[in-house]
């Protein structure tokens, strides 16, 4: 092993800032990603820098997240909020800040991992500029993406170029899922390496709460029967299904029923236009004395709702991986979920949960049923959740199996030295 100790890598993520609040529009699973790997990486030994653009007036540039870990914010484009879609013409002067950052501190990166599209093309630039190794996570592929929604926007074409090109020439893809593997092979290339490494949860943070505690403390019945969904107001989270299925259950008309909405969102804005469509459903079908949007809920509160329920329900259209499955897993809940990407992964039917097609509200509904009128079986399928997730998914595992891959192309393809980069802004 050539670079044993304190070697460096940068983590890119342009558009999903590692140090934001989760939960919002555009922040969810790529910004927790980057943010647990990177602190799980540290832990290791690595020198962790974590880069994405700076998006709002007043944002620190740098945030300090362990000795090791820091985010650092670049200027690319103007200092606010700019939706992926509309990114890519900011790009090239993300990589001239990258280089800038690099000379000031004397040192270049023999390694950088890129997460999402966008960053891909930086990195790929980045690539032609100084000698270094890429590795890249999709998060999202829009070959997949395009085929599940109605309106697929210009930057389409574009995405879709830069995603072969970056399959075709990086050090190593990690593919999230088996799925993912197959859909970069089959719809994306044939040429690339592909290595499988899951997302991972925080083991410690979910699990620990028993459900009559966790109602207690947020004040829900004990008897209450519940169905719990985390995540975006996104269309393609298919959170109307979800409402849907909820009007026809069984349970329907028992006071004890209850749907409990999760996620952020800001009126105005895609996810606040998404939310008032779910709110205005959930009203017309005559649901709305047993449901709740609690809002954004955030890392000291979540493990509590994720324990209450009786069952969490992953309604999505399509999900690279969809960490909102294993964290309801971690915490002992099972786990309703689309057949689709990651979660046909992580969710094993009849084990930690059921797998339904997407979009099929009756399937949804006797999934749904089946869990809530069976607290035995529940507590069987919660208990194999809590196993399955230990097993594979924590970050500290995550990370492990990401540093052996990194040494290894680290070792196979000598990068010269770190310092000085051959190329300043
Ligand atoms: N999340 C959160 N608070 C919320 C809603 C979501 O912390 O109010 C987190 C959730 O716990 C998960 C992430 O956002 O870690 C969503 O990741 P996932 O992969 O499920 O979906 P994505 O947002 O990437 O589509």
């Amino acid at each position: 092993m050539f670079l044993n100790k304190n070697h460096r890598i940068a983590l890119i993520s342009v558009d999903g800032d590692p140090a934001v609040e989760i939960g919002q529009e555009e922040a969810g699973g790529q910004n927790v990603y980057v943010r647990q790997v990177g602190l799980a990486l540290s832990k290791q030994g690595w020198q962790v820098d974590m880069f994405t653009r700076l998006s709002h007036p007043g944002q620190p540039q740098i945030v300090q997240h362990s000795a090791n870990c820091r985010t650092i914010r670049l200027k690319a484009g103007p200092g606010q909020f700019i939706g992926r879609d509309s990114l890519f013409k900011n790009l090239p002067e993300f990589v001239a800040q990258f280089q800038k950052f690099q000379h000031s501190q004397g040192y270049s990166y023999p390694l950088i991992h890129t997460n999402y599209w966008l960053s891909s093309w930086v990195g790929m630039e980045l690539k032609k500029q100084q000698p270094l190794l890429q590795v890249h996570t999709y998060h999202s592929l829009g070959a997949v993406k395009y085929r599940s929604i109605e309106n697929v926007p210009e930057i389409a074409s574009q995405r879709l170029a830069v995603e072969k090109a970056c399959l075709e020439t990086v050090d190593c893809v990690v593919a999230t899922s088996p799925q993912e593997q197959k859909d970069m092979q089959f719809l994306v290339s044939k040429k690339g390496k592909i290595e499988i490494i899951p997302c991972g949860t925080q083991i410690e943070l979910f699990g620990c709460i028993e459900r009559s505690v966790a109602r207690q403390h947020l004040g829900i019945a004990a008897d209450a029967k519940m169905v719990l969904y985390v995540g975006r107001f996104d269309g393609r989270k298919g959170i109307e299904t979800l409402v849907r299925a909820i009007a026809e259950s069984s349970l329907r008309g028992q006071a004890n029923l209850q749907l409990v909405i999760g996620g952020g969102s800001r009126p105005g804005q895609s996810d606040g236009i998404e939310r008032e469509r779910i709110e205005n459903i959930v009203a017309q079908l005559g649901l709305k004395d047993c449901t709740s949007f609690p809002g954004r809920l955030d890392e000291a509160i979540l493990p509590y709702y994720y324990a209450a329920a009786d069952v969490c329900v992953v309604p999505s259209h399509y999900e690279p991986f969809g960490l909102v499955a294993i964290e309801a897993m971690a915490s002992r809940t099972p786990v309703v979920a689309s057949n689709v990407g990651g979660l046909k992964y992580t969710v094993v039917p009849e084990v930690t949960g059921l797998l339904v097609p997407p979009k099929h509200e009756s399937n949804f509904a006797s999934a749904i049923d089946r869990i809530l009128t069976n607290p035995t079986w529940r507590d069987r399928l919660g208990e194999a959740g809590r196993q399955r997730v230990e097993a594979d998914f924590g970050w500290d595992s995550v990370a492990s199996r990401l540093n052996h891959l990194y040494t290894n192309l680290l070792n196979q393809n000598r990068v010269p030295s770190q310092r000085q980069p051959q190329i300043a802004a």
